[in-house]
């Protein structure tokens, strides 16, 4: 088992990383007055888990599985749920589940009663490798992804797993993006992935989420509140990433991700701010789990780029993997932009990227 602290202005999240994690903490939580929240998924195969370790009656929102539910529909029914329940001040809402449940029960238990005790029980790669310790909730609204939110940290996050092993090929993907998105911050994490190119077992898990869940919670430490830019590190390839999600929304958000930080890494590398050599090992790695692919309408998606708060002024902003362990921030003109997703994606056609 493995431990991170993380200090903040709201006071500590202790992360407790490991096989058994949940059999060891998840106990004394259940002993306080708790209100469960997780998905219909979820729930289907893990309520007898749920029984045994929070009682035969125990409180708890079920919502429908998938990121249609982040919604102020969610919100009520969390809220409406808790208050017919009786939760108290001092309850604890417990997220169990993936990113979506964590984000929604997040924002409710920030809420409720103005601010209710949290902790998370992450069940998807993705929320083991990174959601769980953000400490950033939201729903989606007026269409925008995450626009309405708090910042609100859970006081444990409880990293498990076991419950991997139940996860969709799909979902196992996803979260292997975030991991590689951590590998192009952390040289060690490359490392690991470049030299363990096939091993998926809880402790190859178990490790990633804890240098993965560490090198965030040291990101988020220096930079709570995403004032200072520091916190901008982790959106590396995600302005073209969020593009092509944007307009193609066939893959998921962690493969976006990773065509984008290959993009994004390209252009780096045209540019001369990042490295040939280092260029085809990221590759190779994002090879690992998805075909890049060559998009016939780049310079169209691209276009989304654009609406991104980050790009107001007419230029698009990059957050781009340039040297091992390190990315840097680029801002282009749009057709300039344009025309370099429209080389890549070229220089895609016919190979094995393609
Ligand atoms: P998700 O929560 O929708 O889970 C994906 C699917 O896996 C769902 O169908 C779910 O029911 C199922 N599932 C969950 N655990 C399972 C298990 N153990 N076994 C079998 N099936 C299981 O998606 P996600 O990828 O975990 O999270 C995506 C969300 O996270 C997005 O809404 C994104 O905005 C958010 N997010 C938040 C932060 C943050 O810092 N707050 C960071 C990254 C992503
Ligand atoms: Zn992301």
């Amino acid at each position: 088992m493995r431990e991170i602290k993380l200090e903040t202005a709201y006071g500590t999240c202790a992360v407790h990383c490991g096989r058994g994690a949940f059999e060891k903490y998840v106990p004394e939580i259940a002993a306080r007055q708790c209100f469960v929240v997780t998905d219909r998924d979820v729930f289907a195969y893990y309520r007898h888990l749920l029984w045994q370790t929070f009682g035969d009656d125990f409180s708890v929102y079920i919502m429908p599985a998938g990121e249609s539910s982040k919604n102020f529909t969610t919100l009520k029914g969390i809220l409406s749920e808790m208050l017919k329940s009786g939760m108290r001040r001092d309850c604890t809402v417990v997220a169990f589940g993936g990113g979506v449940v964590g984000d929604v029960a997040g924002l409710a238990a920030s809420l409720y009663m103005r601010g209710s005790r949290f902790v998370q029980i992450p069940t998807t790669l993705l929320s083991q490798v990174d959601s769980c310790v953000g400490g950033k909730t939201s729903i989606d609204f007026g269409g925008i992804k995450n626009l309405v939110g708090t910042f609100y940290r859970p006081e444990a996050a409880i990293v498990d797993p076991r419950f991997l092993s139940t996860l969709t090929d799909r979902d196992i993907r996803c979260g292997l993006g975030e991991i590689i998105k951590c590998a192009s911050l952390d040289a060690g994490i490359f490392k690991i992935l470049e030299e363990n190119p096939d091993r998926q077992d809880g402790d190859f898990w178990e490790d990633m989420a804890f240098r993965c869940l560490k090198l965030k919670a040291d990101i988020v430490r220096e930079d709570e509140f995403d004032l200072k830019g520091i916190r901008k590190a982790l959106n590396t390839g995600h302005t073209t990433g969020h593009a092509f999600e944007e307009y193609y929304r066939k893959k998921t958000h962690g493969e976006y991700v990773l065509i984008g930080m290959y993009y994004e890494a390209y252009i780096a590398e045209k540019l001369n701010t990042g490295d040939k050599n280092y260029l085809e090992r990221l590759k190779n790695l994002i090879l690992k789990v998805i075909k890049i692919p060559s998009f016939a309408d780049a310079e169209e998606a691209a276009r989304l780029a654009l609406s991104d708060k980050k790009n107001s002024d007419g230029n698009i902003t990059l957050i781009a993997p340039a040297y091992e362990g390190e990315c840097r921030e680029i801002k282009l003109p749009f057709e300039r932009y344009a025309q370099f997703l429209r080389e890549c994606s070229d220089s895609l056609k016919g190979t094995r990227g393609a």
